[in-house]
């Protein structure tokens, strides 16, 4: 049996709330289990340019409560050359590791599984993106965290909009996917969500305002998930000017706001269970997949199923948005 002597542990991509307590997992865990650990720094740049450290347990003391990433993220477009990755291989035969474990989203573990294809390396992927748009896990890392500083900005916005009677159009992040607008709109009791998934905006905006669906109403909050129309939360403001211009409109662009703050605990315990399970994987002479948690119970998913199959938002939390906004 090929034993693991030493990991490499890296968080890359956009940050999320709860990759540092993944990376006191991984390390603790990998630790206990008598491995060494190494540190890489900024994401796969940090792993073609040799910014490795090695870590104790100690180094990971003081983390769990924190957001962002000790470990710091980068974009690495470098890594996405074959001549990039042969550089990020020739820094873990240097530093002699073994395995690496990624913790980041879909751009992050496309990266890693062409490393592990092309240098036949091991490599597990912890998910870690607010958007929680990876298939074959129930949550991302993050996610939780920033559903709950979305809730907490629109239940905000909400004073202010029905003091003034105003309709307040909030931006949400997400790339290509609703998640995060759809949860946070059932959560803070909007009126609509506009997602990438459903309709057209047009048509959303008609059902949510128009149709004489909320006559008894003069206020009124719509999350706009920022990639669900061209232009985001102001294109949108701007076809309710036009259509509706009773109302007061206003847009708020929430931006990095929701990728910030202290990790909630389920994103804690999520990332902690994640981080432990990746190291218990590499136990198990498992490679090239990610970690996932369905039903509430630890998941071995490949690699390129998490990739390449799209998560399906379904039909029941739209239905149930849609039943309690009238
Ligand atoms: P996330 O992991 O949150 O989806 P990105 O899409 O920015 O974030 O990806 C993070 C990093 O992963 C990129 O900066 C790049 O180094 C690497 N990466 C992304 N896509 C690819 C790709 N197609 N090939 C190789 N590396 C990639």
């Amino acid at each position: 049996m090929y034993q693991i002597k030493t990991i490499g542990v890296l968080t890359s991509g956009g940050d999320a709330p709860g990759m540092n307590a993944a990376v006191r997992a991984v390390t603790r865990a990998a630790i206990v289990n008598g491995m060494r650990v190494k540190a890489i720094y900024r994401g796969y740049k940090g792993l073609i340019d040799g910014e490795v450290e090695e870590f104790t347990t100690q180094d990971v003391s003081g983390i769990i409560q924190r957001g962002g990433t000790i470990l710091k993220s980068a974009r690495c477009e470098e890594f996405k050359t074959e001549e990039g990755r042969k550089k990020a291989y020739d820094t873990m035969q240097r530093e002699q590791i073994d395995a690496l474990i990624v913790i980041g989203g879909d751009g992050t573990f496309t990266g890693a599984r062409l490393l592990a294809q092309e240098y036949n390396v091991t490599v597990i992927g912890v998910p870690a993106t607010i958007d929680n748009d990876l298939w074959g896990t129930d949550s991302t890392i993050g996610y939780d965290t920033a559903l709950n500083t979305i809730m907490d900005c629109v239940d905000k916005l909400r004073d202010t909009g029905t003091s003034h009677e105003r309709v307040f159009v909030v931006e949400v992040m997400g790339r290509d996917a609703g998640f995060l607008t759809l949860n946070a709109a059932i959560a803070s009791g909007a009126e609509a969500a506009m997602i990438p998934e459903r309709k057209t905006v047009e048509e959303q905006i008609e059902e949510a305002i128009g149709q004489g669906r909320r006559k008894h109403k003069n206020s009124a909050i719509l999350l706009v998930q920022e990639h669900s129309i061209e232009g985001g939360a102001q294109a949108v403001a701007n076809i309710i000017e036009k259509s509706h211009p009773e109302y007061g409109t206003r847009v708020t662009i929430l931006g990095h706001l929701q990728r910030g703050g202290t990790p909630t605990a389920s994103d804690r315990i999520l990332a902690s269970r994640l981080g432990c399970h990746a190291v218990l994987a590499l136990l198990d002479e498992q490679r090239s997949i990610m970690i996932g948690m369905q039903n509430g119970n630890i998941a071995y998913v490949p690699l390129t199923q998490s990739i390449k199959q799209k998560k399906d938002i379904g039909t029941d939390r739209w239905n149930a948005l849609h039943m309690l906004s009238i």
